[in-house]
């Protein structure tokens, strides 16, 4: 692996040089975006996406999301309608995720076989640098392995998956640090696949319709809302504030995260405490969290679940995720 370190908003040409290099030869490279890291190949690569899915330990049945750097560039990989197409004018490039009817040049590895294809436009400069220079799509999903927190620093990205990367460019902590919104448009209803960092709220009032909320049916239709997520090595407790009645029991001391001072019962003492001054800072810091108390040895995290609202309903579905909820 190698190690490059450049300024997010002017990154080094050599090193987009190098690292396009490496993704044309069919090389992984792990770089920042501004929702979490990314572990990414060449989109037009099938042989290239399929090292992301040995590299992550990730279930073959999980498509990945394809980075591209204009909203035009969709038009060649996906049937693009109105609705996305509005979409795109609205929220790229940004924390949105669109999934589309996937054009047969799509290869298979990225969608999981699926008919659709997932499209995201980071505003992050290096993705945006990486992404004009090779000329192609960049396949990437977040750069830890399979399961664990997604990684918002470069040092998480080499704990975890440093060994089967070629290249890490570290551009600093992500600014929201939870991943993007996915959201079907590929049929007549629009629906949210996974909540992220553009809020449903947002795209409602943009769409000028309600949401749909999918059936269980359909969330299998996006395979990641199936598997154990973002979870880091011990147990992860969650307190709503609002209830007076929880108390914790956990063996040996514990970790606690939240927006307010802990008020609840727990038998064992608190090692780390964690009190974020607002719910973006909160999203921001939830995984680094995570594997910082792991490092210094708690036995059990409690986490305070926030309001589902704004980027709150995205953190409360993570924090439910690395609960195992
Ligand atoms: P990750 O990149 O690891 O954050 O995961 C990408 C998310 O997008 C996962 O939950 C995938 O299941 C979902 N996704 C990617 N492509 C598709 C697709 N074609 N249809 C439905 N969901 C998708
Ligand atoms: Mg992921």
């Amino acid at each position: 692996m190698r190690y490059f370190l450049t300024d997010k908003w002017n990154p080094d040409k050599n090193i987009i040089r190098e690292a396009v290099d490496v993704l044309r030869a069919g090389g992984l490279v792990a770089f920042p975006t501004e929702t979490v890291y990314g572990l990414g190949a060449n989109g037009c690569d099938d042989k290239a996406v399929r090292k992301i899915f040995e590299a992550k330990g990730r279930p073959a049945d999980n498509p990945l999301i394809l980075h591209i750097s204009n909203p035009a560039e969709a038009e060649d990989f996906a049937h693009v309608n109105s609705r996305a197409r509005s979409l795109m004018d609205r929220f790229f490039p940004g924390a949105l995720t669109l999934v589309l009817p996937a054009k047969p040049i799509v290869p298979c590895s990225v969608t999981a076989n699926l008919k659709t294809v997932a499209f995201r436009m980071p505003y992050h400069p290096i993705p945006l640098a990486l992404i004009e220079s090779l000329g192609c799509p960049i396949a990437a999903p977040s750069a830890n392995r399979s399961g664990r927190p997604s990684p918002t620093d470069a040092q998480a990205v080499i704990q975890d998956a440093g060994a089967n990367i070629d290249i890490v460019i570290d551009g600093g902590i992500c600014d929201i640090g939870i991943e993007s919104t996915v959201i079907d448009v590929s049929g007549k209803n629009a629906f949210i696949l996974r909540p992220g960092g553009v809020s449903r709220e947002l795209i409602e009032e943009f769409l000028g319709e309600k949401l749909v909320t999918p059936a269980s049916e359909m969330m299998k239709a996006s395979p990641g809302t199936r598997y154990k997520h973002y979870a880091p090595r011990v147990p992860v407790l969650l307190w709503e504030k609002m209830n007076d009645k929880q108390t914790f029991s956990c063996n040996g001391s514990y970790g606690y995260m939240g927006l307010s001072q802990p008020d609840f019962y727990c038998n064992s003492p608190c090692m780390e405490k964690i009190i974020f001054n607002s719910v973006e800072n909160y999203a921001r810091g939830i995984f680094a969290c995570f594997r910082s108390m792991e490092k210094i040895g708690v036995s059990c995290i409690i986490a305070e679940t926030p309001n589902e609202h704004g980027i709150g309903r995205a953190l409360k579905d993570r924090l439910l995720r690395a609960a195992g909820l």
